[in-house]
């Protein structure tokens, strides 16, 4: 396979949508190049009381819409050309809902199954020490992402408020209800994938009860989408996780492999499907398939054994752009991961917003305002593709960048 950096596969998506708004080429210049890209050592101790480095990113993509918002992400593979394409997208996942933020990113390259949790607490507190001057609820607001979870950001806010004196839930999202985190966080990156595949099915005609979904992934935001569309009537023949894909053709007890990953940690030896490959799941007979794991998940390989109608992206960045164009040929839908994982960033903002209230939502209106969000900008991420017979990538970009570029010529370039 090809090895190509992943921001490099990202600005392909970006040239085609900039090509399709004849953006300049100084504007161009611009919004292919991240503000500001921080690499720090991350010097901690183990429960042994032996020294290990660790090394910690941040990258703070676009702020021209607001402060720079996104995950920190824990996992062997953190890069700094991953963590800045992770940035990248974030700035148009913002935009593309209408949310007043800007771009970043952050991750620590670590392996976070070979850490206990009091390693984990030392090294997040390190972590979110490094960043004291330049995160904060104006500047950059950090979430959770891979391997990182609401105790995680329980460190961080708890860090950061030591550093500055005073409480400051609104610096990181995610949180701990206790703490000041949103109802419906936890599941809200899971209900917008769901939201965005429900109605892009009623679009193709699909009903909920005749589609067979498979879900590739069963963390933060695999889990929820399996539970939220199993709740909405589909039925999900398949899932997987690290450990492999369990395929059950009439239709796998979600609960059931929630309790199972809850013992055991993942889905091995789960019984409510029989054991295949992660290539077979992706390749495997379903309607709706939704890759909720890493980037690259989709190959040319495997594009072009896909048998789904519809690919609804939970995971950032799973499609390469060669996949992509195949799925284009053979006319799957995709909703693209800036919009179909945009429930999870959306419900930060309501967070980062009740924070700086001090005034906390019910459930029910959480998700009714995520709803309406996502539907909303969808919609007319529909309207755009059909006016120019673009993809729904291409025209989820045209209508990201065309709000980052307004805002950028309204402030201008300060120089
Ligand atoms: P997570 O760590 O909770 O879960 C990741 C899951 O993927 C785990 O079940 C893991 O076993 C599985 N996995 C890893 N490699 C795999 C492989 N090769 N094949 C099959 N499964 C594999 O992470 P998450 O928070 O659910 O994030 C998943 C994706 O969604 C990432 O791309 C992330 O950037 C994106 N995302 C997350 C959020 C969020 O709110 N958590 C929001 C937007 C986007």
């Amino acid at each position: 396979m090809r090895e190509v950096s992943v921001f490099g596969d990202a600005i392909a998506y970006f040239n085609e949508a900039a090509d399709l708004l004849e953006l300049d080429a100084g504007m161009r210049r611009i919004l292919t190049h991240p503000s500001r890209q921080i690499i720090f050592s991350i010097p901690f101790q183990r429960d042994s009381g032996e020294f290990e480095v660790y090394t910690g990113y941040r990258v703070q993509y676009n702020f021209a819409r607001g402060p720079a918002k996104g995950g920190i992400r824990y996992h062997p593979g953190v890069t700094l050309d991953e963590v800045t394409a992770l940035a990248f997208w974030m700035t148009w996942k913002c935009a593309v809902v209408d949310l007043p933020f800007g771009g970043a990113k952050g991750g620590v390259t670590c392996d976070p199954s070979t850490l206990s949790s009091n390693e984990l607490e030392r090294i997040t507190r390190r972590y979110a020490a490094e960043l004291v001057e330049i995160v904060g609820p104006d500047k950059d607001v950090p979430a959770p992402d891979v391997n990182t979870t609401p105790q995680v950001m329980a460190w961080f806010m708890d860090t950061y408020s030591m550093h500055v004196r005073q409480n400051m839930p609104g610096v990181v999202t995610g949180k701990p209800l206790e703490i000041g985190g949103s109802r419906g966080r936890v599941e809200a990156t899971g209900r917008g994938v769901t939201i965005c595949a429900l109605d892009e099915m009623a679009e193709m005609g699909l009903q909920p009860e005749e589609a067979r979904i498979a879900i590739q992934g069963f963390g933060n935001v695999g889990r929820y989408a399996a539970k939220l569309f199993e709740e909405r009537g589909c039925r999900i023949v398949a899932i997987s996780d690290i450990t492999g894909a369990y395929y059950n053709e009439s239709g796998i007890f979600i609960n059931a492999a929630i309790e199972h990953a809850a013992k055991v940690g993942t889905l091995e030896g789960f019984k409510g499907g029989e054991k295949m490959t992660n290539l077979e799941l992706l390749t495997g007979p379903c309607d709706v398939l939704v890759p909720a794991a890493l980037e690259k998940a989709f190959t040319p390989e495997s594009a072009a054994k896909v048998q789904a109608k519809l690919i609804v992206e939970g995971a950032n960045g799973p499609t390469t752009p060669e996949a992509d164009r195949i799925f284009r040929e053979r006319g799957i839908v995709v909703i693209p991961d800036i919009m179909a994982n945009a429930g999870g960033v959306t419900v930060s903002y309501f967070e980062w917003a009740q924070d700086r209230m001090g005034f906390f939502w019910k459930e029910a209106e959480v998700n009714e305002r995520l709803e309406d969000f996502l539907l909303t900008n969808l919609r007319q991420i529909r309207a755009i593709a059909k006016l120019r017979g673009a993809t729904l990538r291409t025209a989820a970009y045209t209508l990201a960048i065309d709000r980052v570029v307004k805002a950028l010529k309204l402030r201008g370039i300060y120089a």
